[in-house]
C-alpha cells in the first residue's frame, strides 16, 4: 500500500498494487489541467522574456 498526493488538486489516495510509475495526479482531468497550466506558464515566461511563444497547444478543444 502506498499513498499518493495529486500534484494538481492535492487530493490524497492510496493504492494497493503499484506497478509502473508513480502517478502524479489523481486522475486524467487533473493531469490534463496540470499540463495545460504548465504550458501556459511556459508561454507566459517566454513572452516575458521577449521570445516567441513555444509551440504548444493551449487552444483548448482537444
Ligand atoms: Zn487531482
Amino acid at each position: 500500500m502506498e499513498s499518493y498526493k495529486c500534484d494538481h488538486c492535492g487530493k490524497e489516495w492510496t493504492r494497493e498494487n503499484r506497478r509502473g510509475q508513480k502517478p502524479l495526479y489523481c486522475g486524467v482531468p487533473c493531469r490534463k489541467r496540470a499540463h495545460r497550466a504548465r504550458d501556459r506558464a511556459l508561454i507566459h515566461a517566454a513572452r516575458a522574456a521577449g521570445l516567441d511563444a513555444p509551440r504548444v497547444n493551449v487552444a483548448g478543444g482537444r
